[in-house]
C-alpha cells in the first residue's frame, strides 16, 4: 500500500468532484424534490462509489515476483504477441528480468505490473491483475451515481423549472453542474460499456490494442488471429469478477485470481 498516491492533484480533483456532485446532488436537487428514500439510494451509490476509489488507490496492481521463472516447459499461448511465447520469453529491458505473459512495463510506476490495463492518471496508480475488479466496480458506481443524479436533475427541472434557491450565481452554478452531470453520465456509461466488452472477451485494454495489430498482421499473411485467453464470455466473466455473483461488486473479493503469472488458454486455436 503506497499512501503516497493520495498526494496527487488528479486524485485530490477526483475527491472534490465526487463531494461538489454529491453535496449539489443531496442538498440542492433533492432538497425539495424526492424523499429520504432517494437521499438514501443516493448516498449509498457515492459512498460506495468513494470505497471503490480508495480501494484501487491502495492496492496494488501486481508486481511480478521475485521468485518468477518462464515456464518453458508449459504450454505456448498461440498468438500472444506475435514471435513471442513462453519458448521465447518475453523480457522487459528497464527492469532486467523476464515478463509473465499479459504483464506489462508501465513507465510512470517504473516497474512491470501484471496483467497491466492501463496506467490511470486520475487514480495515480496502475490498473492491473489485482486492481481491475475494484476498478471495474469503481466504473460501474460511479456511472450508476453520476445517472442517478441526472435523473433527479432533469425531473427537478422538467417539474419546478430552471430556478432553484439561493442568488442567481448559485443557481448558475448548480444548473451548470447539472448540465454537466449529463455529459458526465454518458462518458461513464460509454467506459462502462467498454469494459463490459474488455471482460466478456478477457481482455486488457492493451490486448485490444495488440489484438487490432495482430488481427492486421494475421490478415496480410493470410491468417486468422483469435485472443489467446478469451474462454467463452461465460468463463471469462468468472475468471475475472469471480465463481460467486454475491461478490461480484465486492472490490477487494480477489481471492478466485491466480498469481497472475500464468492464464488458462482458449483450446480453440
Ligand atoms: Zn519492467
Ligand atoms: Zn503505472
Amino acid at each position: 500500500m503506497k499512501l503516497g498516491r493520495f498526494a496527487s492533484v488528479t486524485v485530490l480533483a477526483v475527491f472534490l468532484v465526487i463531494g461538489f456532485v454529491s453535496y449539489v446532488t443531496l442538498f440542492v436537487f433533492l432538497r425539495d424534490h424526492g424523499g429520504l428514500r432517494s437521499s438514501a439510494v443516493y448516498g449509498f451509490l457515492a459512498l460506495y462509489c468513494l470505497f471503490c476509489f480508495i480501494v484501487c488507490l491502495v492496492m496494488e496492481p501486481g508486481q511480478v515476483p521475485s521468485h518468477y521463472v518462464p515456464d518453458v516447459e508449459g504450454e505456448e499461448i498461440p498468438g500472444h504477441e506475435p514471435g513471442k511465447n513462453v519458448a521465447n520469453p518475453r523480457r522487459c529491458d528497464s527492469c532486467c528480468r523476464q515478463k509473465p505473459p499479459r504483464c506489462h512495463h508501465c513507465r510512470l510506476c517504473r516497474s512491470c505490473v501484471l496483467k497491466m490495463d492501463h496506467h490511470c492518471r486520475w487514480i495515480n496508480n496502475c490498473i492491473g491483475h489485482w486492481n481491475y475488479k475494484a476498478f471495474f466496480n469503481l466504473v460501474l458506481f460511479a456511472t450508476l451515481a453520476s445517472c442517478y443524479s441526472s435523473v433527479v436533475f432533469i425531473t427537478r427541472v422538467y417539474e419546478k423549472g430552471w430556478h432553484f434557491p439561493g442568488s442567481s450565481t448559485a443557481n448558475f452554478v448548480y444548473v451548470t453542474s447539472g448540465l454537466v452531470l449529463l455529459g458526465l453520465s454518458l462518458v461513464l456509461a460509454s467506459f462502462l460499456g467498454w469494459h463490459v466488452y474488455l471482460i466478456a472477451h478477457n481482455l486488457t485494454t492493451i490486448e485490444y490494442y495488440e489484438g487490432v495489430r495482430a488481427r492486421w498482421l494475421a490478415k496480410k499473411s493470410g491468417q486468422s488471429y483469435s485472443h489467446p485467453f478469451d474462454l467463452g464470455i461465460y468463463r471469462n466473466v468468472l475468471s475475472i469478477l469471480g465463481p460467486n455473483v454475491l461478490l461480484w461488486f465486492w472490490p477487494t473479493a480477489v481471492g478466485h485470481l491466480r498469481d497472475g503469472t500464468n492464464f488458462q488458454v482458449s483450446r480453440n486455436d
